[in-house]
């Protein structure tokens, strides 16, 4: 039997396949990115009543008017910008669903794409499944900046997009007003579209900040936002995403996503519309919340004497392992479940670059899990330093 050549080329999700392992050893997940704590209890709430009053059937394909309505009003709150809801909006199964309806929609095949190394994982899929040929811009660690030239000539090459995830998963980088700037200066002089991943907007350290990208000058029509309710509001499990594009752009993305999947849960729309209408002070409490948790977790490596990048976003770390003289990560997470009793997502994953010195763990976790992570990380160190004949070195 031959199956298609291009589901050849790329490999199951890493990030899903260590949550599968983690489960596997009952170790602390700190791979995948998901709370282990509950949603807002309004949201809830919410959903209990929708159990009883529905609605149970399909909403509108593109998402359902109210649900709409609140992520035009929230957007315009943040962001300054006016969307129609009705023509500038469509709501998608998770943000995942969001960028492969944008990129199938903006795409032809052998068109180019640049992306920015490291970037999550899941574009490289949807580079391939599009037929789009990425084009790789190092983001330069340990600061994670970025060669001006370097990205111009990615546009001097064709790039026809770029995506752009700030805050960025997995290095926690918040791009600046002033890069943000250059890339959309680059976009507007090369016509280029940014696809932008912003479902880490509201989990931002001071004191960056976020800025939106369609609301910088000329940028408006020539962006296409992507974004996600599961983060912003704990529920990664209920898929709601959407994207905000012009109605040109819009309208193809809808045509996708019908034919895709036809529409997000209509009861979680429904229920979820709670949550998009919560004040500011939802979105602060949120943003002080995960500044504790990063404290305890940083703290805590801190105190063990590790070396790792301290996020302006988002809430992952890449731990640097070199000094257990790492070669292959992907061996090595699975040999630190199954040993150490952690879940950490391998750095390569994330890297064009030949870069295997970094594992990623996130910290969107009560403080008891952390702590608990933390003491097991606590024999790391020890456990690596005395492993022998083991497949990672
Ligand atoms: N964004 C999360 C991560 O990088 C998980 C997303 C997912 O698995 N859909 O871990």
């Amino acid at each position: 039997m031959r199956l298609s050549s291009r589901t050849e080329q790329f490999t199951d999700s890493v990030i899903r396949r260590m949550t599968r392992i983690s489960d596997e050893y009952g170790a602390i997940n700190l791979s995948q990115g998901f709370p282990d704590f509950e949603p807002p209890i309004e949201i809830t709430k919410s959903l209990a009543k929708v159990a009883t009053e529905g609605p149970h059937q399909y909403a509108v394909t593109f998402g359902a008017k109210n649900f709409r309505d609140a992520v035009a009003k929230k957007y315009e709150h943040f962001s300054g910008l006016k969307v129609d809801p009705d023509k500038e909006i469509v709501v998608t199964c998770g943000s995942t669903e969001a960028m492969m309806a944008t990129m199938m929609s903006i795409v032809n095949p052998k068109d180019k794409v640049a992306v920015f190394s490291p970037f999550y994982e899941n574009y490289g899929a949807d580079a391939i499944l599009s037929g789009a040929e990425p084009i790789y811009i190092p983001l330069v660690p340990p600061t994670f900046d970025f060669d001006k030239k370097v990205l111009e000539d990615a546009f001097i090459q064709g790039a026809k997009a770029i995506i752009l995830c700030n805050p960025s998963n997995p290095c926690g980088k918040v791009f600046t007003h002033e890069e943000l700037s250059y890339i959309a200066e680059l976009a507007i002089k090369y016509d280029a579209f940014v696809v932008t991943d912003e479902v880490y907007e509201h989990i931002v350290y001071a004191p960056n900040r976020h800025v939106y990208m369609q609301a910088l000058p000329g940028m408006r029509d020539r962006t296409i936002v992507c974004n996600s309710l599961s983060k912003t509001y704990s529920i990664t499990g209920w898929r709601l995403g959407y994207v905000i594009a012009n109605e040109e752009i819009s309208e193809r993305i809808k045509k996708v996503h019908d034919f895709l999947t036809v529409g997000a849960a209509a009861p979680l729309m429904e229920a979820a519309v709670t949550g998009l209408e919560f004040d500011d002070s939802y979105y602060e409490e949120l943003a002080a919340h995960y500044s504790h948790m990063k404290e305890v977790f940083v703290g805590g490596l801190d105190k063990l004497g590790f070396k790792y990048t301290n996020p302006q976003g988002a809430y992952y770390v890449l731990l640097d392992v070199s000094e257990f003289g790492v070669r292959d990560d992907n061996e090595f997470c699975e040999w630190m479940i199954k040993n150490v009793g952690v879940a950490a997502v391998p750095g390569s994953s994330f890297f064009k670059e030949d870069i295997n010195n970094y594992i990623r763990l996130h910290f969107a976790k009560q403080d008891d899990t952390l702590i608990e992570a933390l003491n097991r990380l606590a024999t790391l160190r020890e456990k690596a330093n005395a492993a022998k004949d083991v497949s990672w070195r």
